[in-house]
This record gives C-alpha cells, sequence and structure tokens, in this order.
C-alpha cells in the first residue's frame, strides 16, 4: 500500500482527466462540418477542411475554408448590420453584451473543454485562466458601452472591423478584440486560426442564443489567404491583428494608403530579470508562470531569463529542480502543467530553433515530454546574445538564462532585441524595480509577477511588437475615434525642389542659404545644393536640399538627446515658455516673412500669434500629461503610464508653413519626444527662421531637428529608418501609402493624414489628440500584500 509519506515525496497524484462529454455532444451536433457564422446563420460547410486534437491527432470537426465570396457575405453583412447596431444606445448594446457574458458563463464548461481538446493547452489553465478571463472581458466592455458616450465624448466608432486571431488563446484573443469593438458600437467579421477555429464557432453559436443581432458579429474560417482576403478587403474601415511579426508587417504593408485603422500585436522576445535580492523562490514559480505556461505558446512569455551573477547559481539549480516535476502531457489531466504544442508544424519550428541553438553553442537542460505533439520544458544556457535562441521567438516551452553583473548590464540586454512586448522584473527593491521598469522598451512590465491580466489593464507592445493596446481605456479609443478630417481641396505632391541658379533673389547678406538645423547646430547639406523658396514676387531666398545622409545624421543627433525624454515635465514646460516668448518677441520679424510667401498682413499676423498661443498651451500640458491607475483585480497596483514614442519623423504639411510645423512639432517635444521635422517643403523658411528661437531657449540640442528640401523623398528616408520610433506625415494620398508601407520594416507607429484636411488655425489643428498620439502606454503591475 502506498504511504502519505511516499505520496508527499513524489507529489504524484491519481488520475484525474477531464469528462469530455459536453464537448464531445456539441461536435457530435456538428459531426457534418461547420459553415461560416455569417448574418446570425451557419452557412452550409464548404471546402471543408480537418481540425484536430494536437495530444491525440483525433480529428474533432470539419471547418470551411473561407474564399473571397464568404468574405464578402460576412464584410456585406456586417455593414448592413452596423449603422443600427451603432445607433443603439449604449445602455442598449450594453445589456447585449451583458447577456453574452451570462451565457459564456452558463457555458463555460463546453468553452473550456473544447478549448483543451483543440488547441492542447490543459484543462487547468483554460478553465481557470482562459475563461474567467474572456468572461470578465465580456462583462467590462458591457460597462465601457454603457459609460462610452460620456467617456469618449464626440467619438464615433470605426465602422466595420476585420479581426484576425492566432491559436495560442483562441477564446481569449476572440474576446479581447470583440467585446470593444462591439462595446464601442462596430460590428466585425472575425477569422479564427486554421489550428483552432472551434471555440470561435460556439461562441458565435451562444452569442446567438443570447440575442445578439444578425450581422453584429460574423465568422468566416479557414486559412492565411482567408486571412489576407478580409484584412484587404475594401469594405473594412479596421483591422485589429494577433500574431507573428511576419504576418504583422505583411499586413501593414497590405493596408497602407487605404485609411483602414489597424492595431497590431505581434511576437515578443521577453526579458524575465532576476536581480540578487529577488525572492529566488518566488522568482522561480514567476518562469513557470511564464514560459512554461500555456506551452510556452504566450507572445509576452519570459523567454530571455537575465539572473544577477551573484545568484545565477543558486537560482539555474533551483529552476532546473522545479522544471524537473513539471508534468507534461494528456492536457484533460487535472494535475498536467504542460500540455500539448498546438500543432506538429509548430512541434517542428520548436525543434529546428533549439537545435539552430545548440549548434550555435547552447546546453539544453530539459524535463520530459510524452511521445506525440508534446516539447519537454527546456532552458538553455551558454547562449550568446547574438544567437537565435536569444533574439527570435521560439514559441514553445523554451526559455535561454544568461548572467548579467550590473542594473545597467540587465537593460542593456533586457532592450538588446526588435520586440518591446513585455518584461517582468524580481526584485524586493521597489525602487530598483520602478526604476528597471522605466527603463526597458516594453509595452508591459510585471514587478514580482509574470503573464497577468486584466480586461481593464491596456496590453500592448512596441517596435516589433506592434503597436495600439487592447484592454481598458486605450483599447476602446482604439474602436472609436473622432471623424478624421476632411480635405475640401487635397493637398497636392509639391514640385521638386529645383537646384538649378535662381535669379532676382534678394539681397540679404553673404550667405542666402538658410541651412540643416542638427543636433542644435545649422550643417550645410551633405549633397551642398539648395533649392529657391517661392514667394509672392518671385524666389525668397534658398533653402538646402537635404538627403537621405542629411536625414541619418539628424535622426542620430536625435538618438542622442535621448535625455529630454528623462526631464520632468516642469523642466520641459520652461523650455517651451521660453520658445514662446522669444518667438513672440520676434513675432513681427515672422509676419513679414510670412508676408513674403504671398500672406496678407492679417493672416501673416494671425498665423504667428496663433503659433505662439500653440506653444505656450502645449508648455502648459507638458506637466499634465499623466497615465491612470485602472482598476484591475485584487493585491496589485496597475499603473498605466504615458511614455514618448522616442525618436519621431514629422512631415510638415504644405499650408501654414509656421502654424503647421508648430502644431505637430510641439506636442511632440511636450510629451518628451525627440523630432527630425521635414517643414512645409514650399515654405521652409518660415521654419528655419525658428533656429535662432531655439538656440536662445534652452532647447538642447538633438530635440528638435530640421532637414529641408523634397518632402516625399526625405519622408520616405525617415519612414524606413530603423532608429525612427513613429513618424507623423501631413501630405498627400500618394506620400500616406507611400510612407505607410516603408514603416513596416520596424513597424513603427505612424500617423498620416491629408495634410489639408485639418484647419490648422482652428481648434482641429490642437489638443489633446495629438498629445496622445505622441504618447504610448506602458503598463506596469505592482503586487502588494504578504
Ligand atoms: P500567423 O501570424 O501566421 O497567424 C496568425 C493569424 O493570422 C492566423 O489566423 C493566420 O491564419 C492568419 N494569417 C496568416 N497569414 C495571413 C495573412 N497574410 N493575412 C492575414 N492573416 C493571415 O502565426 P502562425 O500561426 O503561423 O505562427 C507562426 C509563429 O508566429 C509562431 O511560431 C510564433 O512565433 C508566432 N505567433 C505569435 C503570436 C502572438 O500572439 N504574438 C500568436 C501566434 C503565433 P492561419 O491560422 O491559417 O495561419
Amino acid at each position: 500500500m502506498t504511504r502519505i509519506t511516499e505520496i508527499l515525496s513524489s507529489m504524484d497524484y491519481g488520475s484525474a482527466p477531464e469528462d469530455t462529454g459536453i464537448a464531445r455532444d456539441w461536435l457530435a451536433r456538428h459531426a457534418g462540418g461547420f459553415g461560416h457564422f455569417i448574418k446570425g446563420r451557419f452557412t452550409a460547410p464548404a471546402d471543408t477542411f480537418p481540425v484536430s486534437n494536437p495530444a491525440t491527432g483525433e480529428i474533432l470537426a470539419h471547418v470551411s475554408q473561407g474564399g473571397a465570396e464568404d468574405v464578402e457575405a460576412a464584410v456585406r453583412a456586417a455593414r448592413a448590420a452596423q449603422p443600427k447596431w451603432a445607433a443603439l444606445p449604449g445602455h442598449d448594446r450594453a445589456r447585449h453584451l451583458y447577456a453574452l457574458a451570462r451565457h459564456l458563463q452558463q457555458h463555460a464548461r463546453l468553452l473550456a473543454v473544447l478549448e483543451t481538446l483543440n488547441n492542447g493547452k490543459p484543462l487547468r489553465e483554460s478553465r481557470d485562466v482562459d475563461l474567467p478571463l474572456v468572461i470578465r472581458h465580456v462583462y467590462h466592455h458591457a460597462g465601457w458601452a454603457e459609460v462610452a458616450a460620456e467617456a469618449f465624448p464626440g467619438a464615433v466608432p470605426a465602422g466595420v472591423c476585420g479581426q484576425v486571431i492566432p491559436w495560442n488563446f483562441p477564446l481569449l484573443m476572440l474576446a479581447w478584440k470583440v467585446a470593444p469593438a462591439l462595446a464601442a458600437g462596430n460590428t466585425v467579421v472575425l477569422k479564427p486560426a486554421e489550428y483552432t477555429p472551434l471555440t470561435a464557432l460556439a461562441f458565435a453559436e451562444i452569442a446567438r442564443e443570447a440575442g445578439l443581432p444578425k450581422g453584429v458579429l460574423n465568422i468566416v474560417t479557414g486559412d492565411g489567404n482567408t486571412g489576407a482576403a478580409l484584412t484587404g478587403h475594401p469594405g473594412i474601415d479596421k483591422v485589429a491583428f494577433t500574431g507573428s511579426t511576419e504576418v504583422g508587417r505583411a499586413i501593414r504593408r497590405q493596408t497602407a494608403g487605404s485609411g483602414k485603422g489597424l492595431t497590431l500585436e505581434l511576437g515578443g522576445k521577453s526579458p524575465f530579470i532576476v536581480f540578487a535580492d529577488a525572492d529566488l523562490d518566488a522568482a522561480v514559480e514567476g518562469v513557470v508562470d511564464s514560459i512554461w505556461f500555456n506551452q510556452g505558446e504566450v507572445c509576452c512569455a519570459g523567454a530571455r531569463i537575465l539572473v544577477a551573477e551573484a545568484v545565477a547559481a543558486p537560482f539555474e539549480a533551483a529552476l532546473r529542480r522545479r522544471m524537473a516535476r513539471l508534468t507534461v502531457g494528456d492536457p484533460l489531466e487535472k494535475s498536467t502543467d504542460i500540455g500539448a504544442i498546438v500543432h506538429p508544424v509548430q512541434l517542428e519550428r520548436i525543434r529546428a530553433l533549439v537545435a539552430r541553438g545548440v549548434a550555435e553553442g547552447a546546453v539544453l537542460h530539459q524535463g520530459a515530454a510524452p511521445a506525440g505533439c508534446f516539447y519537454p520544458p527546456t532552458l538553455a544556457t551558454g547562449v550568446e546574445p547574438a544567437s537565435g535562441l536569444f533574439t527570435e521567438e521560439v514559441f514553445g516551452p523554451v526559455a535561454t538564462l544568461t548572467p548579467f553583473r550590473t542594473p545597467a548590464e540587465a537593460v542593456e540586454l533586457a532592450n538588446n532585441t526588435r520586440y518591446g512586448l513585455a518584461a517582468a522584473i524580481w526584485t524586493e527593491n521597489v525602487s530598483l524595480a520602478l526604476d528597471i521598469a522605466t527603463q526597458v522598451r516594453a509595452g508591459v512590465v510585471w514587478v514580482n509577477s509574470a503573464n497577468v491580466f486584466d480586461a481593464a489593464a491596456p496590453f500592448g507592445g512596441l517596435r516589433e511588437s506592434g503597436f495600439g493596446r487592447e484592454g481598458g481605456q486605450e483599447g476602446m479609443a482604439g474602436y472609436l475615434g473622432l471623424a478624421a478630417p476632411r480635405a475640401r481641396r487635397p493637398e497636392a505632391v509639391p514640385p521638386a525642389p529645383d537646384a538649378l541658379p535662381v535669379e532676382g533673389l534678394p539681397e540679404v547678406g553673404i550667405d542666402r542659404t538658410a541651412k540643416l538645423y542638427i543636433g542644435g547646430k545649422q550643417a550645410r547639406p551633405d549633397g551642398g545644393y539648395s533649392y529657391a523658396v517661392a514667394g509672392a514676387n518671385g524666389p525668397v531666398g534658398l533653402a538646402a536640399l537635404g538627403s537621405r545622409k542629411d536625414i541619418r545624421n539628424a535622426v542620430e543627433a536625435a538618438q542622442k538627446a535621448a535625455a529630454w525624454a528623462g526631464q520632468t515635465g516642469h523642466a520641459r514646460a520652461q523650455v517651451l515658455y521660453y520658445i514662446a516668448e522669444n518667438l513672440s518677441a520676434r513675432a513681427g520679424e515672422f509676419t513679414e516673412r510670412l508676408r513674403g510667401f504671398g500672406a496678407g498682413a492679417g493672416a501673416a499676423r494671425a498665423e504667428v500669434e496663433a503659433a505662439i498661443r500653440r506653444i505656450f498651451w502645449y508648455a502648459a500640458q507638458a506637466d499634465k500629461i499623466s497615465g491612470r491607475v485602472p482598476q484591475t483585480i485584487s493585491g496589485h497596483l496597475t499603473l498605466a503610464l504615458r511614455e514618448p514614442l522616442g525618436v519621431v519623423g514629422v512631415a510638415c504639411p504644405l499650408a501654414a508653413p509656421l502654424l503647421g510645423f508648430v502644431s505637430a512639432v510641439l506636442p511632440l517635444i511636450a510629451a518628451g519626444n525627440r523630432v527630425v521635422a521635414l517643414p512645409s517643403q514650399l515654405h521652409p523658411l518660415a521654419a528655419t527662421d525658428l533656429y535662432q528661437v531655439f538656440d536662445t531657449s534652452d532647447l538642447p540640442g538633438g530635440v528638435v531637428n530640421i532637414v529641408t528640401g523634397a518632402r516625399d523623398a526625405l519622408a520616405r528616408t525617415l519612414a524606413e529608418h530603423d532608429d525612427v520610433d513613429a513618424m507623423w506625415y501631413f501630405g498627400a494620398a500618394e506620400g500616406i501609402r507611400m510612407v505607410e508601407e516603408a514603416s513596416a520594416g520596424n513597424l513603427k507607429q505612424t500617423w498620416a493624414e491629408d495634410g489639408a484636411a485639418r484647419d490648422w488655425a482652428g481648434p482641429q489643428g490642437q489638443g489633446a489628440a495629438f498629445l496622445e498620439r505622441a504618447t504610448q502606454v506602458k503598463t506596469v503591475w505592482l503586487p502588494f500584500g504578504a
């Protein structure tokens, strides 16, 4: 007979498999195959493909491969339903979502078992993590539907949303996408992942049962081609995608210039930093919850463990002991820690990446895993920062372990990645934790915790982890917006600047060429060329013809001015006030300059006056840009901090050469960004006259850099530049497409709009919307309590 002491030492549990009856009954009801869910009903199954259980290989169902015509039908249904859904009072939409949440709660067991059968994740996770989060998300957003009109005054829904989700959290990702979209008054066409469409189809049935109006939610199943047909469909107003960086990049290119809103939640290779004073046992459990959660198929998993050298050996030993005790196997078994990898293709991908890591010198430590579509928990040591195992997203239960000596080295290693999704920081020293939290480049930071989520907390990344946030106020804002301004006469593409000599320049001293402004100094253009700036009565001066090299220099100068982001809002405000005062002192000169371009005396005076006021306004805002403390789960303080984007390229509109420049550049620097600005190509001298104003206003060199010349050629270089974090472009339609396409390289976020659409002198030219665009949210989780 087994003795209790033996059980305690082995901690083996008896078998306790989950009963799959309820999911089997549901599958049996659909034995004939699934069609798409369009306009409140399932279409006849057609062109089906099998969907299987990765743990056993058993075929669970047959699902239809959606073609262009299916996507078309779904988009049409969503379009037809959208005006009525949006016109419902928020309270009525809220009631629909409350009802949906209730029905999901009633069917939680079916959904959890189905998720585990189809995805391979342990039932314990689908039941205790995924489903509660799904339900919480729908309730939370029912609340947003109720209060959206007051919380987002004047905002309108995006329209019809095309949403494409991955296979790692099939139902949770659906809830993250569908709940805010519907709450905001949008209708949806969603494509689940090819491997894991079943809970989305069950969700559709449940939504129908809960009385969601027809056409509000549509699900089209299929593979990547179906996804591409959806994201490329001209009837879609907003695309929301979660998945790989590679596909995210393709979607960025595909949607360039289409006017579609876009949020991308992409891959990650997140650092998990353990300092010497951390509670090491807790940190070991943190790793279990991070990279060994959901088979490591988690975009924000702490895949790169960085540990202080002083505790690296005991930490590694403890981790390996813990790893050896993880149970890998039948996902339905309630004691299983790690289930099946979603598909043999993904298993092969993991194996190939690990094999490459070993070839590059990694030493593997692994737990046990049964035969089949399973992969053992793995710790890789001796991994060089340049190795593929350190840089590539594995999306499996594989972590690297790298020692560091100092906090500075930890930050350097943490930020040594193309990604920027999440980070975990383990230390008992709160000052150190917060110091590191501000330095790591990530959208989400967990202190002494990992993989904590809540519907009220914004989630999302930066750099190649994408842009946009899901959850909370920011997530809602992504599905709402003020109606974009429309140009009565769209901005034209300016003629190419002409570098040939001109006649009739006014007499203004020896060197009449306005230079570039780089790193706080006037700089001659690399090519040495200049172009004539036209005025009302012939040329009024020469401006430098900037080149790619000048842009690169300006970006480098802006990168070096990073200290600006660390200044207090008060300090930045002081500089901005000073700029406003100095511009004020020289208002007459600037008015004359604008008159030279052909503006009437009154209009020129008004533009200068408006520019001065605008600078004062952003100075006033500089110390008021603050985040929020969203209410999330108990025992956690969750901070939604607003951080600058970094280095931002700005292509200014042609008109309002002074006010347009000030309107775009000032909110960015007020928020702590550094800027490389391309002033109005036609009248750049209004901006180049600002050099002296900046020089006399204590603006640190490199915070504002100005490169004059051919706007679109220079904008392309900026949009392609990997050290530029965001791009604002106020120009013509062709340029918008070009900038959005070129931005796909490092997936920088863009704000591209017709330069003539805004009335720069009116309320549209200034406001909180600019400051919101100038910042991004970093969510920091701080647990408290014994
Ligand atoms: P994908 O990015 O290919 O899949 C995500 C979703 O996009 C799926 O629904 C997919 O369809 C669809 N899709 C594929 N191609 C296109 C396209 N051109 N246009 C629109 N939609 C498209 O990820 P994979 O499933 O192929 O996984 C590959 C790797 O991506 C993983 O190993 C992992 O590293 C990473 N990944 C990251 C995720 C994250 O959350 N950050 C989630 C999933 C994967 P289909 O299902 O047919 O492929």
